[in-house]
């Protein structure tokens, strides 16, 4: 292909992209403590973030954070194994094991590189991967990195995975992969139900919890704990770039499994370690998290009062579940673009998320609280919610 030839391929691209309304532009923001940001100059209400427990503001993060700047400098400067892997590595490692009730962890430079690095490495060619069909982007990337064959089911009816997991005969590994907290739905996987189907067949149940660490479970463990099944999941993997407000992926279990992934997977054997004060401040923020239940118990009442109150509204469909991610469902792209548009000039920065993130037809706004969010936000939210809908979407 020519210079000009791949111009033209990219401007034609750009053009399809587009004249689906699927274009992307880039906007820059600045966050706010209190669940706000500015935009485009403007103050907004933050109704977009994962920050679900207020914590990537909090100032002793911030010092934590700072402290550990002041004396480590700011980047890792290697890779874990070769030279990164500093005394904030090794504590936030231990602490991730003790808060996750498992004998170790082991850290990775974000949620997308321990699931795309785990997938790859513990399925290959003459394995079958399981893989739900709303599964993170990571997930999926990881089971196509694999070379696995791969099997797609779906959370809400679990016996086409059963009817799948009966063909599969022979040698190859069996492995189940789901997010616990479907990032775009907010809706729970059935885990219980996945634990027993995967101890009958004899699979491997590995699931994200990207959206629960923190804030589902008695102790914040996640949605394994709070349906009593973690001891029954084999791999739990988390990210600290939500609730925990830093950034980072890990996973935690059984020694073995820990030195395991520590010597095969290549997203952390080739890729930069953790900045160290990033690592100094989700220490920080593990111990907040456990000493401070009542920002989870916030978070929980904030949700429930407004997924209630959406659902009364008709002429949307918010689908029934619980937790801080609410997704507003208006099936066109459009009008879905439109509607952020409004709630924003309204003051509320709401995320607009289309195919190919969501499923065709499925387009939405897709809400997720914090605990710093007050109920007043909630209520002018509503009433802006309802102006714009009234205006955009008739009643069905
Ligand atoms: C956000 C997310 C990830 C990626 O985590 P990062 O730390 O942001 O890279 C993985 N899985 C799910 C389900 C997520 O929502």
């Amino acid at each position: 292909m020519s210079s000009p030839e791949f111009s033209e391929w990219i401007e034609s691209d750009l053009r399809q992209i587009r004249d689906a309304a699927l274009f992307r532009s880039r906007r820059t923001f600045r966050p706010l403590p209190g669940g706000r940001c500015v935009l485009d100059g403007q103050t907004l209400i933050n109704l977009s973030s994962n920050d679900y427990l207020d914590l990537a503001h909090d100032q002793r993060l911030i010092s934590a954070a700072t402290a550990a700047l002041a004396e480590m400098g700011v980047g890792a400067r290697a890779s874990a194994l070769v030279s990164g892997r500093t005394e904030w590595h090794t504590k936030l490692e231990t602490q991730l094991a003790q808060f996750e009730g498992t004998e170790a962890a082991i850290l990775f430079p974000s949620g997308y590189a321990a699931n795309l690095g785990v997938v790859s490495a513990l399925a290959s060619e003459q394995d079958t991967v399981f893989c739900d069909r709303l599964n993170h982007a990571s997930l999926i990337d990881g089971c196509r990195l694999s070379g696995a064959r791969l099997r797609v089911f779906r959370h809400d009816s679990l016996g086409k995975l059963k009817r799948e997991l009966e063909k599969v005969t022979g040698e190859g590994k069996k492995i189940i992969v789901t997010d616990s907290v479907f990032s775009m739905d907010g809706s729970l996987a059935p885990l219980v139900s996945l634990c027993d189907l995967a101890e009958e067949f004899q699979a491997i149940l590995m699931i994200d919890e990207a959206h629960a660490t923190g804030i589902w479970g008695a102790t914040g463990r996640g949605l394994a704990e709070e349906l009593g099944v973690a001891h029954r999941v084999m791999v739990r993997i988390g990210t600290l770039s939500k609730a925990v407000g830093t950034l980072g992926g890990f996973v935690a279990g059984s020694s073995a499994m820990i030195d395991w992934l520590w010597n095969r997977v290549r997203t952390q054997i080739y890729s930069t370690a953790l900045p160290p004060a990033i690592c100094a401040a989700a220490c920080q923020s593990l111990e907040i998290i456990q000493a401070e239940q009542e920002r989870r118990c916030i978070l929980f009442e904030r949700a429930e009062f407004l997924r209630n109150e959406l659902q009364q509204r008709t002429n949307v469909t918010i689908p029934s579940s619980a937790g801080p991610i609410i997704p507003i469902i208006l099936q066109d792209p459009d009008i879905t673009m439109n509607i952020a548009a409004e709630l924003q000039e309204a003051g509320f920065l709401v995320g607009a998320i289309r195919p190919p993130t969501v499923p065709e037809g499925t387009s939405r706004l897709r809400i997720s609280l914090t605990c710093a969010h007050q109920q007043d936000d909630l209520e002018r939210f509503l009433k802006a919610l309802d102006r714009s809908l009234a205006r955009n979407v008739e009643s069905r």
